[in-house]
């Protein structure tokens, strides 16, 4: 059987986990501080906030920007359902912005014109969450100048993209956004077994994500409320948060797993090089990538071109599975999922989703991957397609 997604763990990262297995600290010990270090820099970013997922992470960034009740917050609907939810969780609403028919990212076309009628209605969003899906980064730079125009945050859904690169600088280096967001579950690029890190260049964002990652509680005098001195200890609860914290554990095989990155991404491409050629006289449609984006790969997604195949999707999804050749579909639209649709959106709210939806099949792509296995990966579609 062949995955989607598989992680990639060595001696190395073996060692480093059992390291703090035997040491005096299982959480809140120095391995955390140490790998938020690394990403950060890694990324170019100043401060960097590691929670227990991506997840986590989304939910502290809107906290964070002071998303509540009576806010909008905006994604796109080919996502997973995380890049939504944390709106939810923050008590406000959620609106979703198509996709772009060649990048499959957020359309910033589409964007534009839904904030134009926005502001005209008084709905503007107070978040807007792009997300580079399968690793390719978005057209930062115009949701940048958009956010500029109409008064917007940004926080960069980067779980697919840590080491892929945009316009030559690394994603996550918030340049163009306020919070990025990275998740570290198995699938992805690294893995800490589950983990998420949050990276921002705004001291303010990064101080109220590190209150709300542990309870609203401060060890920093300086932020603690006056008190007579014999009534100061060593922490307080200055706001309310959350037990969101990474521990050193899967830090260390975070840290480990970072020295292995830039490694990892090239050999996605070196998959996805070869995937481009052999698919090149077959009735799919290969990733179309932007010249200024380098992707981390992290997903392969061709489009099946029913017009050319005599197969329905649901049949090549099954075929494919019953092989062994493990496919996956990235993503139903989250206004498809039930929970949404109880919230008034209906199937058709955003077509190019929808088409995309109809067509699109995430193939096996991970660092792993054989050549002998991507043959086979290859050879049973064509197989399939051809039948
Ligand atoms: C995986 C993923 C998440 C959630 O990541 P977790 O670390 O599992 O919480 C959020 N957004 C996108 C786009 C993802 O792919």
């Amino acid at each position: 059987m062949i995955p989607y997604g598989h992680q990639d763990i060595n001696q190395a990262d073996i060692d480093a986990v059992v390291n703090v297995l035997q040491s005096d600290f299982l959480t809140q010990g120095p391995v955390v501080p140490a790998f938020e270090k690394a990403v950060a820099s890694y990324c170019g970013a100043k401060y960097a906030v590691a929670v227990n997922s991506a997840t986590s992470a989304l939910h502290i960034a809107c906290l964070a920007l002071g998303v509540g009740k009576g806010d909008v917050v905006w994604t796109t609907p080919i996502t997973f359902v995380a890049s939504a939810n944390c709106a939810l969780y923050c008590g406000a609403k959620v609106d979703f912005v198509d996709i772009d028919p060649q990048s499959y990212n957020m359309s910033v076309d589409r964007l534009q014109e839904k904030l134009e009628q926005a502001e005209k209605g008084g709905t503007l969003p107070k978040v807007v969450i792009p997300v580079h899906l399968c690793g390719q980064p978005c057209d930062m730079v115009s949701l940048h100048v958009l956010s500029h125009r109409y008064g917007f945050k940004i926080i960069e859904d980067a779980s697919h993209a840590i080491g892929g690169r945009y316009q030559n600088k690394p994603i996550g280096n918030c340049y163009y956004s306020d919070i990025t967001v990275f998740s570290f579950h198995p699938v992805k690029i690294i893995t800490t077994g589950e983990g998420g890190m949050a990276l921002t260049n705004d001291e303010r964002l990064a101080g109220r994500m590190r209150l709300l990652r542990s309870h609203g509680i401060t060890t920093e005098v300086t932020d603690m409320y006056h008190r007579p001195a014999e009534e100061l200890w060593n922490y307080q609860q200055i706001g309310l948060g959350f037990n969101y914290r990474m521990s050193d554990i899967h830090a260390a095989l975070g840290l480990s797993q970072m020295k292995r990155l830039d490694e990892f991404v090239v050999k996605r491409h070196a998959i996805a090089n070869r995937y481009d050629q052999m698919f090149s006289d077959i009735p799919v449609v290969t990733p179309w990538q932007h010249p200024d984006g380098y992707s981390s790969y992290h997903l392969y997604v061709i489009r099946l071109k029913f017009g050319k195949i005599e197969k329905t999707y649901r049949q090549v999804y099954d075929a494919l599975r019953t092989e062994g050749v493990l496919v996956n579909l990235h993503y139903i639209p989250v206004y498809r999922q039930p929970y949404y649709e109880k919230m008034g959106f209906i199937a058709g709210y955003c077509l190019q989703a929808e088409t995309y939806y109809s067509e699109a099949i995430s193939i096996p792509i991970y660092s792993g991957l054989t050549d002998v296995q991507q043959n086979y990966v290859f050879e049973t579609i064509v197989k399939l397609l051809r039948g």
